[in-house]
């Protein structure tokens, strides 16, 4: 399984870093060559399913994923994704919502109207914890303030229950995969690379992450050999 996570997807300020974004346009190129070789997208629901047996795994599955909340993968990356009914799953840490972004100070992130929008266009919201801290470097009390209380501003606002977490920087030890599960969410992803979804580590999900630098054969390199082609 293919499990991509992204950041923002936008243009380019001159001299911005590359790290964090990709530019519409090769995003757009990435969906249409993961619908070229006739990708099955699938939502992080579905992804949990296959991984409790519940739905077998169609051939070459991906799961879309953004992280942060930035306005400008509302703005490029959403039309497309509704256009061609691929779904998505979007991590909001709940602190930072409707503010500029902490990563380079310099662009939006979605409000509340736009993350409700978002998810009544049936985009999976997740939580990303409050502040966005690293969670292994806090206190136990704060952890777990971070881990709930994130879950349930995002319910309250959006009115559905949220069941998907993402660790800030990808970084977890045991006592925050606890925290996680306690607080009731159903799997939780990082950011360590791997492919395999198995229900023994629902709560360390494994992506791979596209940056500016994944042009069109980079890119193919980077899905073939993550895909499930046979
Ligand atoms: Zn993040």
């Amino acid at each position: 399984m293919l499990i991509l996570y992204y950041h923002r997807v936008g243009n380019f300020a001159p001299g911005e870093p590359r790290k964090l974004s990709v530019e519409p346009e090769v995003f757009e190129a990435q969906m249409r060559l993961l619908k070229k070789f006739r990708c099955n997208f699938i939502s992080a629901d579905d992804a949990v399913d296959i991984a409790f047996g519940r739905r077998k795994m169609p051939r070459r599955v991906a799961l879309i994923t953004f992280d942060d909340g930035y306005a400008d993968t509302l703005k490029y990356a959403f039309p497309l994704l509704k256009e061609n009914g691929i779904p998505s799953v979007m991590f909001i840490a709940t602190e930072h919502v409707g503010k500029t972004d902490w990563n380079h100070k310099l662009h939006g992130i979605m409000d509340w109207a736009e993350i409700k929008r978002l998810h009544l266009s049936g985009v999976t919201i997740g939580a990303h914890t409050k502040t966005h801290r690293v969670l292994t470097e806090l206190a136990p009390a704060d952890m777990r303030a971070e881990v709930e209380e994130s879950k349930k501003i995002i319910e309250d606002r959006i009115d559905a229950p949220v069941k998907y977490f993402a660790y800030p920087k990808g970084v977890y030890n045991e006592e925050a995969v606890k925290a996680v599960q306690n607080a009731g969410y159903t799997a939780a992803f990082g950011t360590k690379k791997g492919r395999k979804l198995n229900k023994e580590h629902l709560f360390e999900i494994r992506r791979i992450p596209v940056s500016a630098n994944d042009k069109t054969r980079r890119f193919l390199i980077k899905i073939t050999k993550n895909l499930n082609w046979v």
